[in-house]
C-alpha cells in the first residue's frame, strides 16, 4: 500500500517538473535509519522521449551560444555550489549514509570538474596550420555532439553525476541524466542550481527510473553519446546496446582493488591509508581498497596494526554523528549480502580476524561493521569478486612476484596502490600493475578533475575515459576546415 505521506519525485525535463506515470517505485532510503525518505519513479520509455525531444530543440541554440557565455554559466554555477556547500553535503549523508566529511569530498570532486568546465575557452581550442598547401590553410575544432545521457551509481551521488553534465554542456551539448534510483535527491538539487546559474530550459533533464529508462536512452535514435558508471555487468549491457545503435559510449564497471604492503613501508601512514581505503565510504567506492597483500614479514604487523584501528573506529549513524568514522551501507539488500560475504569467505578458508556482523552496531539502519579476513588465497571468491562493503581481504604473498601475480586474478582494472620506502620496487608496480589508476604510498589514488578516470580492463568499456581531456573529447568531434583563398600575395608568387 502507497503512504501518502511519503514524497514521489517528479521528473525534471525542459526546466520543470513533470509527474511521472510510473506504476513501479523505489523506494529511497536514509540508511542510518533504515527510513523511507521518498519513492523513486520508474518511469516508462515514453517520458524519456520526451525529455530527448526538448533536449534536442535545446540543442539547436545551445550549441551555437558563444563559448564564454557557456563557460559564464559554469563559474555561476561554481559560486552557487559553494554557497550551498553544506547543504548539499548533508543530503548527500542524508540520502547515502556516507559521513559528512566524505559526502563533502564527493562534491569537492564534483565542484573540480566544475571548475574545468571553467577553462573550456582555452581547453576547447582547435589546431591550425598555415600553409597546408599552396594558399591553402588547414585548421581543426571539436564541435558538440548532440543529445548526451548520463547513468549513474548510488555511491557517489554528487561527484559521479558532475564528472558528465558540466563537460557535456560546457562543450555545447544537451543532457539527459538518470541518477541512481536509491539517491535522486543530490541531482535533483545539483539540476536545480544549475538552471539558477543559468541554463537555458532543455539543456540539463533528468529522468528517473531504471532498466527501461537505460534501454530508452540507449537505443534512442536522437541520442548521441552515453556515459555509464555502475557495476561491470550493466556496464558490458550498456556499452553493447549503446554502441550496437550507433552510440559513443563510455562505461565504467566496478572494481577489486588491491593495496600491497613491502615490508620497509612507513607503518604509521600505511595503516592511516589502508583504513581510509578500505572502510572509507563504508567500502562502497570503484577505488575502494579491497585485498592488502602484506609482502613478507609485512603480513605479522599488519594484521596486528588493522585490527587494533578497526576496534578504534567509530561507527554511527552518520546523519546525526558527524564524528562517525564509517557510515551504514546503502540498503538492507547490500547489508544481507555482505553479512553473507563474510559468511562465504570463511567457509572458503579465510580467518575472521574481525566480524562486521559480530560488532556491536547502530539497531536502526543498514551496518556491516569493518571486516577484517586474513590468510586470504588469490584463487578464493573473497579475493576475486567486488564486494563493495567493508570487508578487507589480506593475503601474505611472499615476494613482490608473487603479489604482482595477485592483481591479475579479477580481470577488473581500476586501481593498484603500493607502500615502500623502495624506489625500484614502487618503479616496478607501477609500470606491471594492470590497472588504470596507480598509488605509490597513497591509498585511493582517484584521479583529480584535469586527469582521466582510467579503469582498464573489465573495470572500464569504451575508448575515452570520463574526465580530464578525454571526457572533453568525448563529448566533441572533430571537424578539419581546408581553405584555399585567392589572395595578393598568393598570386604574385603564381599559387
Ligand atoms: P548498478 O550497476 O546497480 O547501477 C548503476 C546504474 O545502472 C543505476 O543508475 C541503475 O539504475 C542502473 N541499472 C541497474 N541495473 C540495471 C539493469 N539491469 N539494466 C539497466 N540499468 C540498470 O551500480 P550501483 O550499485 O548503483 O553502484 C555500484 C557499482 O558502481 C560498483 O560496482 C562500483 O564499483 C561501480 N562504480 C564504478 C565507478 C568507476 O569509475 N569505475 C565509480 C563508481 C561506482
Amino acid at each position: 500500500m502507497i503512504n501518502e505521506s511519503i514524497p514521489t519525485l517528479s521528473n525534471w525535463i525542459g526546466g520543470e517538473n513533470r509527474a511521472s506515470r510510473a506504476t513501479v517505485f523505489t523506494d529511497v532510503h536514509n540508511p542510518s535509519t533504515g527510513e523511507i525518505i521518498a519513492r523513486t519513479p520508474a518511469s516508462p520509455a515514453d517520458e524519456v522521449d520526451a525529455a530527448v525531444s526538448v533536449a534536442k530543440e535545446a540543442f539547436a541554440s545551445w550549441s551555437r551560444t558563444a563559448i564564454p557565455k557557456r563557460t559564464a554559466v559554469f563559474f555561476r554555477y561554481k559560486e552557487l555550489l559553494e554557497a550551498k556547500f553544506n547543504e548539499i553535503a548533508e543530503l548527500i549523508t542524508q540520502e547515502n549514509g556516507k559521513t559528512l566529511s566524505e559526502a563533502q569530498g564527493d562534491l569537492r570532486r564534483g565542484i573540480e570538474v566544475v571548475e574545468f568546465a571553467c577553462a573550456a575557452s582555452h581547453t576547447l581550442k582547435g589546431e591550425t596550420l598555415p600553409l597546408i598547401s599552396e594558399a591553402m590553410d588547414g585548421s581543426s575544432t571539436r564541435e558538440p555532439i548532440g543529445v548526451c545521457a548520463g547513468i549513474t551509481p548510488f555511491n557517489f551521488p554528487a561527484m559521479v553525476p558532475m564528472w558528465m553534465f558540466p563537460l557535456a554542456i560546457v562543450c555545447g551539448n544537451t543532457f539527459i541524466l538518470k541518477p541512481s534510483e536509491k539517491v535522486p535527491f543530490t541531482a535533483i538539487r545539483l539540476a536545480e542550481l544549475a538552471m539558477e546559474a543559468g541554463l537555458p530550459e532543455g539543456v540539463l533533464n533528468l529522468v528517473h527510473g531504471g532498466r527501461e529508462v537505460v534501454e530508452r536512452l540507449c537505443t534512442h535514435p536522437d541520442i548521441a553519446a552515453v556515459s555509464f558508471v555502475g557495476s561491470s555487468a550493466v556496464a558490458e549491457q550498456v556499452y553493447r546496446l549503446g554502441t550496437h545503435h550507433g552510440k559513443r559510449v563510455q562505461a565504467a564497471g566496478g572494481a577489486k582493488n588491491v593495496m600491497l604492503v613491502m615490508p620497509d613501508a612507513n607503518l604509521d601512514p600505511t595503516i592511516r591509508a589502508i583504513i581510509g581505503a578500505g572502510f572509507g565510504c563504508a567500502g562502497q567506492r570503484c577505488m575502494a581498497g579491497s585485498v592488502v597483500l602484506g609482502v613478507g614479514e609485512a603480513g605479522d604487523t599488519l594484521s596486528q596494526r588493522l585490527t587494533e584501528a578497526i576496534d578504534r573506529m567509530k561507527v554511527l549513524p552518520t546523519d546525526r554523528h558527524p564524528e562517525s568514522d564509517m557510515g551504514p551501507v546503502i540498503d538492507g539488500a547490500a547489508r544481507d549480502r555482505l553479512r553473507q560475504a563474510i559468511e562465504n569467505a570463511a567457509g572458503e578458508g579465510a580467518q575472521v580476524l574481525r566480524d562486521g556482523r559480530r560488532r556491536a552496531l547502530p539497531e536502526r539502519g543498514f551496518f556491516v561493521g569493518p571486516t577484517l579476513l586474513d590468510r586470504v588465497e588469490p584463487e578464493m571468491a573473497v579475493a576475486r569478486t567486488e564486494l563493495f562493503g567493508p570487508i578487507l581481504s589480506m593475503g601474505r604473498p611472499e615476494q613482490l612476484d608473487d603479489a604482482m601475480a595477485w592483481m591479475h586474478s579479477s580481470g577488473l582494472g581500476n586501481g593498484a596502490v603500493i607502500f615502500t620506502q623502495d624506489g625500484g620496487a614502487a618503479r616496478t608496480f607501477a609500470r606491471e600493475a594492470p590497472c588504470g589508476m596507480i598509488g605509490i604510498n597513497v591509498g585511493v589514488p582517484a584521479p583529480m578533475s584535469v586527469f582521466a578516470f582510467s579503469g582498464w580492463n573489465r573495470s572500464f568499456l569504451g575508448d575515452l575515459h570520463v574526465q580530464g581531456t578525454e571526457g572533453l573529447l568525448f563529448y566533441t568531434r572533430q571537424k578539419v576546415v581546408f581553405s584555399r583563398w585567392d589572395d595578393q600575395y598568393s598570386r604574385k608568387l603564381g599559387w
